[in-house]
């Protein structure tokens, strides 16, 4: 496979039914490198980037998607963001040691995915659904289902492929207005399911196309690109440390030796303030406020 991390959509000319490809090795590595993850939830971060990437190439318009796993168990939470542009970013927290076979019900416990769609223009929309399949593209599978939108399958692979991480995934959609051709969309999914891992991490997404719908017209459309992006600013960090109240950040300055150190958990950088810095944010606010 290319050494790009790339999205593909596709179409099939005799079905109403779209479908989309991603393969994420830089974007996985990107995530993997800011912390240290125990197996499982390295899977889970993988998982979580595939339905993501493919979420995110369902938008019609610009903005991004949110899908957070939380819990009480020792994975409380485990969250991947992206936008329409295919930049995503994401982070896990783990509390307690977690075995490299743990289910997601033992890593999560009582828990629930949120889906947070927030367009550039328009309402932020949230979605809820319950851990009520062992698999997270179960639970996804039934936000679709229970939130009444077109019937959606997805696919998702997720290992190490020479010697680097790889999350692979496709997913299959029906037409709006046509959610009819279920018949179709059965036949397209089983087809789908066949695919393993190994040809899911090697293979060409022409060939992958080919190996299981050889007997159908599928029409491939342009190739874009997935990166690891975080939206992490220093401009960020001031906003929301101007939120809180001014003894507060005084308190901080004194007890941190003088300067404020704002940790990244997503992609890792730091951001540090000191008393300079703080009273020239305050100046600046200042301005902007009269
Ligand atoms: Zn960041």
């Amino acid at each position: 496979m290319t050494n790009m991390d790339t999205l593909n959509r596709f179409l099939f000319d005799n079905h109403a039914i779209r479908g989309e490809i991603t393969h994420l090795e830089q974007t996985y590595q990107a995530i993997l490198d800011n912390h240290i993850y125990p197996v499982a939830v390295q899977k889970v971060l993988g998982e979580l980037l595939v339905i993501t990437s493919l979420l995110t190439a369902t938008l019609k318009f610009e903005g991004d998607i949110a899908v957070q796993l939380q819990g009480d168990g020792p994975l409380s939470l485990a969250v991947v963001n992206g936008n329409d542009q295919q930049q995503l970013r994401g982070v896990a927290r783990v509390k307690s040691d977690i075995a490299n076979n743990a289910t997601l019900k033992e890593m999560v416990g009582n828990g629930y995915i949120v889906i947070t769609i927030t367009p550039k223009n328009g309402e932020r929309y949230q979605g809820i659904v319950g851990l009520e399949s062992d698999t997270l593209i179960g639970c996804i599978e039934n936000y679709f289902m229970q939130s009444e939108q077109l019937p959606t399958r997805l696919f998702a692979k997720t290992g190490v492929y020479n010697n680097k991480p790889v999350a692979a995934g496709i997913l299959l959609q029906i037409l709006p207005g046509n959610e009819n051709t279920s018949d179709s969309f059965e036949h397209l999914c089983t087809l789908t399911q066949t695919i393993t891992s190994d040809e899911l991490f090697e293979l060409s997404t022409e060939e992958i196309l080919y190996r299981l719908y050889n007997q159908e017209q599928v029409r491939l459309f342009e190739t874009h690109n997935v990166t690891f992006k975080c939206s992490c600013s220093r401009e960020r960090c001031e906003d929301s440390l101007m939120t809180l109240p001014a003894n507060e950040i005084d308190q901080m300055l004194k007890e941190d030796g003088g300067k404020i150190d704002i940790h990244c958990d997503y992609c890792g950088k730091h951001y540090v303030f000191d008393a300079i810095d703080i009273a020239q944010i305050r100046a600046k606010q200042h301005t902007n406020y009269h």
